[in-house]
């Protein structure tokens, strides 16, 4: 593998150890660079990913290996861009999150080819990002950090803070100025620095960008930005739990939210390291990425047949997939159009009536990304796009708990009343 570390100006590959990584590589344009802080090509400005020599062994051997690990993302170590004795790191150690079987939501949907809620709720600060943020962290410790930030739409403030909490770094993470309570109050309470940016989060990521690039940010690891190639990494994590879940199976149909576009790509990517390996048997599956109608830069591409996708300005209830201007859009058009899925967005409404319908179905509260999914799969079976006789995955990313305004004006209390029988048999609550 021509991994050309020895003619860079600052060497920095010889003292990281992150595991079975080896070089970070141009998704556009394949040039290799060694391992560091950096996410864009010096060539063509391309983004950089992670390039591994992944384990070429038995790969039963490997299997057990990974049924035998922790409960939780490290199982995958042999993976991920982080080093063999990871799991004794300190960390919030995400994953390995419920894959629900969920038979009365696909009875309501008319799914009849079994449907999965992957529940990322359920993780340590209550979003998917724990994943990413804990992969990132491995990164930054490797290559010298000790400050973390990020740019986040609210869930990655969140998981940054607590994973800084837990491994003993200084955070400081920056935010758009209007999010919801439980964000911000997720963001601030494990005792690192938070920062409300007067703006969108594409003023934020802006914002950030150049805070990079100026001595104030100097010995800063921005898990999303400096350190987004490692990031993107912690989301094959879904996909390898999601196939190890369903017996080493790749599922036929998967629905994924969109905001900048990291995570759906990167379960792709995942989907095909396990495939390379041997850990699941090659077969075609549909990869459909969700969006809010109020930011949807990328079902709108999708739509029109574009390979562009045009900004928008955010105005939808699903804060935490409001990037109006998302890195990865190109990928996950050509991810949807490839194997056959599509982009599809559905409006506030839809959103909160899905979230509800979650609920009430398999007793699993989403926060409004959730909504999106669940809701944009019920459209994708409406208009024929998503075969209800296929296995279905839906991911839930995040816990309705932090976006609590966007069905509190629909849901209470069915009575309040005196705390007498009379009063109970006039509610006509009984039997
Ligand atoms: C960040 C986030 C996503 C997806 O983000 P990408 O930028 O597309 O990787 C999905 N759901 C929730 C709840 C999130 O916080």
């Amino acid at each position: 593998m021509a991994v050309q570390a020895a003619e860079t100006p600052q060497n920095t590959t010889s003292a990281v150890d992150l595991g079975p990584a080896v070089a970070l590589s141009c998704r556009e344009c394949g040039e290799r660079f060694p391992l560091g802080p950096v996410f864009a090509c010096e060539s063509c400005f391309g983004p950089l990913e992670v390039a591994y020599e992944l384990p070429s062994g038995d790969v039963e051997e490997l299997r057990r290996a990974i049924e035998a690990g922790p409960k939780n993302i490290w199982r995958y170590a042999p993976l991920l861009p982080v080093p063999a004795d990871v799991a004794s790191h300190p960390s919030t150690n995400p994953g390995l999150t419920q894959l629900v079987k969920a038979d009365r939501l696909a009875k309501e949907l008319g799914v009849t080819g079994g449907l999965y809620v992957k529940d990322d709720s359920g993780n340590p600060t209550h979003s998917f990002k724990d994943r990413v943020v804990a992969i990132a962290v491995e990164a930054a410790r490797a290559f010298g950090f000790t400050t973390l930030s990020c740019s986040s739409t609210g869930n990655l403030a969140g998981a940054v803070g607590a994973a800084a909490a837990r491994a003993g770094f200084r955070s400081c993470v920056f935010i758009p100025h209007d999010l919801e309570q439980g964000k911000v109050v997720m963001a601030a309470v494990y005792g690192g620095d938070l920062v409300g940016i007067e703006g969108t989060y594409d003023d934020v990521n802006r914002f950030c960008s150049e805070l990079i690039g100026d001595p104030l940010g100097e010995g800063w690891g921005f898990v999303n930005v400096n350190l987004r190639p490692y990031y993107g990494e912690g989301s094959k994590t879904l996909a390898y739990e999601i196939c190890e879940q369903l017996g080493w199976e790749i599922p036929d149909q998967i629905v994924i939210p969109v905001a900048s576009g990291s995570q759906l790509t990167k379960i792709d990517k995942g989907l095909k390291e396990l495939i390379k390996l041997g850990l699941v048997a090659d077969k075609p599956y549909r990869i459909f990425g969700a969006q809010a109608e109020g930011c949807s830069p990328v079902s709108t591409a999708y739509k029109a047949g574009h390979d562009v996708v045009r900004p928008q300005k955010p105005k939808t209830i699903a804060k935490s997939l409001a990037i109006g201007n998302p890195a990865d859009g190109p990928y996950v058009l050509d991810i949807a159009r490839r194997t056959g899925g599509a982009v599809e967005d559905v409006d506030d409404e839809q959103v909160v009536d899905a979230i509800k319908l979650l609920a009430r179905t398999e007793g699993i509260f989403a926060e409004t990304a959730g909504g999106v999914t669940v809701g944009v799969t019920r459209k994708l079976i409406e208009n024929g796009q998503l075969d209800p006789a296929l296995t279905t995955v839906v991911l839930n990313t995040g816990d309705g708990l932090k976006t609590l305004d966007a069905v509190a004006p629909t849901t209470g209390p069915t009575a309040t009343i005196r705390p007498d029988l009379d009063a109970f048999r006039a509610a006509g609550l009984a039997g």
